[in-house]
């Protein structure tokens, strides 16, 4: 048998507290319907197996929850079962240590906790050598994104892993976080080969 690919221990988990505002101050961002979708659609297609949306504010929790519900058994799970595939991956936690918590229990081990900004500050590890990390130590990982100005100092201090920023041809680099989140799961975990007989077989 052949090992599942690496993308099936990897979740992600978008942060709406504790983030950063304008100020550098410690806040609460909202939760975006355009969050909801594009990223579960994006792990989906990588083959990833969660996707946590982190808030401790009950009404954005239930939010999220009614926008999945909608699409997992209302009427939008039979009018578009593709987005019922993706939605079908989010879970809704009040905090990140509740995502590496159910990581925990679903792979018998904790993940490699990795964050991401768009800072090159301290120690980075970039694509190919956290591809390599998790093929080596064969672990879980949460890919930890930030909302509202980005993840605060003390969530990258306490994770295991910093990811090199993405860096464009500009000296501009504040992607969306639905963009950085694409990019990085092409990245890591994106077919290489393009060519038609490659995608034919
Ligand atoms: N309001 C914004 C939006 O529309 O998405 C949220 C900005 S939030 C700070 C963006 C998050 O995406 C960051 O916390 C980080 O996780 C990621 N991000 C953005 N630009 C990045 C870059 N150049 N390199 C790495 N990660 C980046």
């Amino acid at each position: 048998l052949s090992a599942p690919p690496l993308a099936a221990r990897v979740g992600i988990a978008l942060v709406h507290h504790p983030v950063l505002d304008r100020n550098r101050q410690v806040v609460a961002s909202a939760v975006t319907n355009l969050d909801i979708h594009d990223i579960a659609r994006a792990a989906r297609t990588f083959g990833l197996s969660r996707y946590f949306i982190v808030t401790p504010v009950t009404d954005q929790q239930q939010l999220v929850e009614r926008v999945r519900n909608h699409w997992l058994t209302g009427w939008g799970a039979d009018y578009n079962p593709k987005r019922r595939q993706a939605l079908e991956l989010i879970q809704v936690v009040p905090e990140l240590a509740a995502a590496i918590a159910a990581m925990t229990e679903q792979f018998g081990q904790p993940p490699l906790v990795v964050v991401t900004g768009a800072r090159n500050e301290g120690d980075r590890m970039t694509c190919p050598e956290l591809v390599r990390q998790l093929e080596a130590i064969e672990r879980p990982c949460l890919l930890v994104f930030g909302t509202g100005w980005g993840l605060t100092d003390e969530v990258f201090k306490s994770a295991d892993v910093a990811l090199a920023a993405i860096s464009g041809a500009s000296d501009y680099n504040h992607l969306s976080v639905r963009s950085a989140v694409s990019i990085y799961l092409d990245r890591l975990f994106g077919a290489r080969d393009h060519t038609p007989t490659a995608l034919a077989g």
